[in-house]
């Protein structure tokens, strides 16, 4: 199959659908692939890098469109973009519809069969093409933090770990989740008192055992969380009920009881965030502060690290790329439900029921 990976265009957008080392595992199977000029350059890889991995660098994303049987990307095709696709051609990149008509109605009208990454699934009832970007947001959640509770930010003026003779900070991970589990990683790793919250059982017992006791896992009721955010000096939200908004676990009055200086890292941000006084806000300018409670709300923080996170995601995607390729889009789909959930739209049809349902179109 020839496949075929064009640059970016969103705003600030640096990774890459392939990495050279992704294109040269495709090659070895039998495939060819096309890559944009410059497509990897936000994240250091040369067109010379993709050369060598075997690929042909074309000179333009129309080349690209034009030619590619499968098109990889990471986020959701711009209108330029969209322009561009053709009937049965692959689309295999994030899309997120759902609250998206402009794009819903263009892949329709493309009769490109379009294969959504975030909704993707695996038999452990996981979303394993979105899992890489909470490791990610989890990880850098803690570094985010620590960043608040400085001085120059408004924050408590508090290194994580302390020292030797001065306590470390109390850090709050509200979920134990793939963002809670990373975070609290990091910040034990930094010497942290670190407490979990969730409100699944299973979860705390996983934590417990993950962390041989050094993470505490509290059973997440309203009197617990209250009492757990207003002793903290730092707190990550990263909560998810799937399908619906974020619920608002931290109000407006925990704010304003909690430590002045103390900082909140809402990762449920894209999710409408957990904490009552969020609003989302971005790499530029990432914090704000309400009642003397540094927020922390960006929406995209995996964009912050895209080497890393383009590295993470070619990890996982990868393995379906190769299948696509191999077995043609309808033997790889109807051998594989979990990649099946990912077909959002096929040949002008919307075939995600929840895309169908939010846009209200046939399904
Ligand atoms: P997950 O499903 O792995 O974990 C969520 C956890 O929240 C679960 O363990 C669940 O039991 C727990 N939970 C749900 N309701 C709760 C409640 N009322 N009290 C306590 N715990 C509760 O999800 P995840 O992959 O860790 O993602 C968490 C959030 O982070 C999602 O909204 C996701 O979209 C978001 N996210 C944001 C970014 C970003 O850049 N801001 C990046 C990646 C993920």
């Amino acid at each position: 199959m020839l496949i075929g990976v064009p640059k970016e265009i969103k705003n600030h957008e640096y990774r890459v659908g392939m990495t050279p080392a992704s294109v040269r595992e495709v090659i070895q199977h039998g495939h060819q692939v096309i890559v944009e000029h410059n497509a990897g350059i936000g994240i250091g890889f040369t067109d010379d890098d993709y050369q060598e991995a075997g690929a042909e660098v074309l000179a333009t994303a129309a080349d690209v469109f034009a030619k590619a049987e499968m098109i990889v990307k990471v986020k959701e095709p711009q209108a330029v973009e969209r322009a561009m696709l053709r009937e049965g051609q692959i689309l295999f990149t994030y899309l997120h519809l759902a609250p998206d008509l402009p794009q819903t109605e263009d892949l329709i009208k493309s009769k490109a069969v379009c294969i959504a990454y975030e909704t993707v699934t695996d038999n452990k009832g996981g979303l394993p093409l979105l899992a890489p970007m909470s490791e990610v947001a989890g990880r850098m959640s803690i570094q985010a933090g620590a960043r608040a509770l400085e001085k120059s930010c408004g924050g408590l003026g508090m290194l994580l770990g302390g020292v030797p003779g001065v306590a470390p900070a109390k850090v709050v991970v509200i979920g134990g989740g793939m963002v809670g589990t990373n975070a609290a990683q990091m910040a034990v790793g930094l010497g942290a008192d670190v407490t979990v919250l969730d409100r699944n059982v299973d979860v705390l017992r996983r934590v417990n055992a993950q962390f041989n006791g050094a993470v505490k896992a509290v059973y997440s009721t309203a009197d617990a969380l209250e009492k757990e955010v207003l002793a903290a000096d730092l707190v990550i939200g990263g909560v998810l009920v799937p399908g619906a908004a974020a619920p608002k676990l931290v109000t407006a009055d925990h704010i304003k009881r909690m430590k002045p200086g103390a900082a909140i890292v809402d990762v449920a941000i894209d999710q409408g965030g957990c904490v009552e006084t969020s609003k989302p806000t971005t790499h530029a300018d990432p914090t704000y502060i309400v009642d003397d409670v540094v927020h922390y709300c960006v929406a995209n923080m995996p964009g912050a690290v895209p080497r890393t996170s383009t590295f993470a995601l070619n990890n996982v995607t990868l393995p379906y790329i190769i299948r696509l390729a191999n077995k043609g889009y309808k033997q790889a789909l109807l051998d594989d439900v979990h990649l099946r959930n990912g077909l959002n739209v096929y040949r002008g049809q919307v075939t995600n029921e929840f895309v169908a349902e939010a846009l209200k179109f046939d399904f």
